[in-house]
């Protein structure tokens, strides 16, 4: 069932049921009557990531907190999509980028992976969250994709989940064309590895191509920005093994 378009979307954290009161934070509060100039009354689709999407109306707006009454079920509870997104942190405002096309991919686990080149040695996650919940708000999904805590290379790969493919985009790889290597992978559970904007090491490369669960793939003749290949690597992905095919 596709996502209702017309209507804002708004993440909560509380449980939400038929008939529920929520108080919601002051700069929730905020977004509504102000940016979204929603009044008493005002309907709005809400969410929590574990009991579905809900129909909501405004039932009160103060400065701190505005009350929204829950009312019914618009869409039931979906399973935390199965794409594993592994990727090199980028500097803060294009990994702000980098997070939300993610999770409007399709994403449901993000893997931060620390590079020989990686140049950013902190990564916030709470802006990383942050980031998911505003892309998830906007995009209609109602499982909250999860990013895990960052991992260096070697020990990511050491402990590799069994039966789970990663396609690894490789600027180094034979030929221009993913297709052929990424339609054979369709049903299987797939994760995605995007190297840094100074790319992979030649160590690094080596230790990925001699890995049987890693499958090496070009992205055209030209060498994408990280987050270009981001998303050009997980539209193929949805497209041709996952959840664009249905
Ligand atoms: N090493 C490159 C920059 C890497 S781009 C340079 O010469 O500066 C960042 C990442 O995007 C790469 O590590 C790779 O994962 C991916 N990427 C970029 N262009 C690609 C291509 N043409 N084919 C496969 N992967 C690519």
């Amino acid at each position: 069932m596709r996502a209702n378009y017309r209507m804002q979307r708004l993440y909560l954290p509380d449980d939400l049921s038929a008939g529920a009161e929520i108080e919601t934070t002051r700069e929730q509060a905020h977004y509504l009557a102000h940016v979204l100039r929603m009044r008493e009354g005002s309907e709005l689709l809400v969410f929590n990531g574990r009991h579905g999407e809900w129909l909501a109306e405004i039932a009160g707006v103060a400065k701190k907190s505005a009350r929204l009454a829950v009312r019914t079920l618009t869409r039931p509870q979906t399973p935390q999509p199965d794409l594993l997104y592994c990727f090199a942190p980028l500097k803060q405002g294009r990994l702000d980028y980098l997070v939300q096309k993610a999770v409007e991919m399709g994403a449901g686990i993000l893997q931060p992976v620390i590079t020989q080149h990686t140049q950013v040695p902190r990564i916030g996650l709470e802006r990383i969250e942050a980031n998911i919940i505003e892309a998830a708000e906007q995009c209609g999904i109602i499982s909250i994709p999860i990013v895990r805590e960052p991992l260096k290379l070697e020990r990511m790969l050491e402990i590799w989940e069994e039966g789970r493919r990663l396609v690894y985009c490789d600027e180094d790889a034979p030929g221009n064309n993913p297709l052929p290597a990424l339609s054979a992978l369709a049903g299987r559970k797939l994760a995605l590895l995007v190297g840094p904007e100074g790319g992979f090491s030649e160590a690094e490369r080596a230790m990925l191509r001699a890995l049987p669960f890693v499958v090496p793939v070009p992205l055209g003749p030209r060498i994408l920005r990280a987050d270009t290949a981001a998303v050009a690597a997980l539209a193929l992905i949805q497209a041709s093994a996952g959840d664009w095919r249905a």
